[in-house]
């Protein structure tokens, strides 16, 4: 089946058109700057990239230039719509009520619309790709692919917060998790790789990279995650703090005077590896800095470092019997010395890794732990466009 991935956000219309039998992206784009002067990169049949400025209102206008551009002489991706055969949507909240992917209509729309309280910039840009989509392709089947469905498995005593349980009563305050799409995929490869049923294995999936989350996977199903009402709990992120005590929010917006809206900036926006470092949120940069001796980058590397480890120990624990722990996304694939430091000293608790064979894994799929490793340790490269073209094609048949 021929799939068009979209994920769309606020200013922004990332696509992946994805034949899902072998798995082939058969070409990949993005429109940025929605609203005004966009920017449009997309790639011609030849692989060559292109980029083109141009006009463009909303994402209606962007959609009908991802379409014009598929079926353009030049490209020549498909002759007719008709060869779009379904269109996958990255949807980041399904709330409480979904959890797996579904084939979009009304009721799911309202559903998506009613989520959009607990993720005020996610779900409004995703629901306005998929109007747009019903626009532009009314005879196209839609699926919504969410990115908390895969924790939907998670017991009340992982999602719940000790908090007055009338606020999960009446505003659903509650862990949801996220990046469920990117631990699925990993887990589906791993359970491949280990030759065993998905339901057969327990697995730790490490999602390291802009934002990041850990989760603990028993018999193939999400127990425990480490993202939570939003992306801003557990490990600590590239501009996100990860968990704090919460009693500091109220002392800094005292001391520094600030409102509600500029905390949360400093919280999402300032902290993490950039508020640490001082340097960047990219970690490439931070080990730049790291080399030449500066104290503040090592200091936000360790703090990395030791939230990863305080997760996989937690989940140890939760599972008892682990199969691997899986490393992926931009830190995770190419991160060597993350992983390395992550799992060392771990010998007694069934993990050796061959530091050399995690040295030649630097964006490349592979097993880094010695032969009599009780656990294993794989980098497995996340694919969640690929995760979405799949799920949409398992729904429709
Ligand atoms: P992601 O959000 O998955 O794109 O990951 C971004 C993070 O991965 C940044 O902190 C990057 O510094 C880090 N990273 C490290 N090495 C690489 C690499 N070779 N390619 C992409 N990202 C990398």
């Amino acid at each position: 089946m021929k799939v068009l991935v979209i994920n769309c956000g606020s200013s922004s219309l990332k696509y992946q058109f994805i034949q899902t039998e072998n798995e082939a992206v058969i070409t990949k784009g993005l429109i940025e700057k929605i609203g005004g002067d966009a920017e449009f990169t997309f790639c011609r049949k030849n692989g060559e990239k292109v980029k083109k400025n141009l006009s463009v209102k909303n994402h209606t206008e962007a959609l009908k230039e991802v379409i014009a551009n598929l079926g353009e002489k030049a490209n020549g991706f498909i002759n007719s719509l008709d060869e779009i055969e379904a269109i996958g949507h990255r949807v980041v909240h399904g709330g409480e009520e979904f959890y797996k992917s579904v084939l979009i209509n009304d009721q799911v729309i309202a559903s998506i619309e009613k989520f959009s309280e607990l993720a005020p910039l996610h779900n409004p840009p995703n629901l306005q790709g998929i109007l747009s989509c019903r626009e532009v392709l009314p005879n196209t089947k839609q699926v919504a692919v969410f990115d908390t469905a895969f924790h939907h498995s998670m017991p009340e005593k992982s999602f719940m917060y000790a908090l007055p349980y009338e606020y999960y009563e009446k505003y659903l305050v509650r862990r949801y998790g996220f990046h469920g799409t990117s631990h699925r995929y990993v887990a589906l490869k791993t359970a491949e790789f280990l030759g065993k049923k998905i339901e057969e294995c327990n697995l730790i999936t490490c999602h390291l990279g802009n934002g990041s989350s850990i989760t603990a996977i028993k018999n193939g199903k999400s127990i425990d995650t480490s993202m939570g009402f939003t992306p801003l709990e557990g490990i600590i992120m590239g501009t996100r703090c990860g968990s704090i005590d919460p009693a500091i929010i109220f002392f800094l917006m005292k001391k520094e005077n600030l409102s509600a809206k500029q905390m949360d900036d400093v919280l999402n926006k300032k902290s993490g590896l950039l508020g640490i470092s001082g340097i960047s949120n990219d970690l490439r940069e931070i080990d730049q800095a790291l080399d030449q001796g500066n104290k503040r980058a090592l200091l936000a590397k360790e703090l990395l470092i030791r939230s990863i480890r305080k997760h996989i120990g937690a989940y140890m624990v939760e599972l008892g019997r682990i199969d691997a722990i899986i490393f992926t996304a931009g830190i995770g694939e190419n991160e060597c010395s993350v992983r390395e430091k992550s799992l060392s000293g771990l010998e007694e608790f069934g993990i050796k890794i061959d530091p050399q064979k995690n040295e030649s894994l630097k964006g490349k799929p592979g097993d880094f732990s010695t032969p009599e490793s009780k656990i294993k340790a794989l980098v497995v490269p996340t694919n969640e466009e690929l995760m979405i073209a799949l799920e949409t094609q398992w729904v429709l048949h």
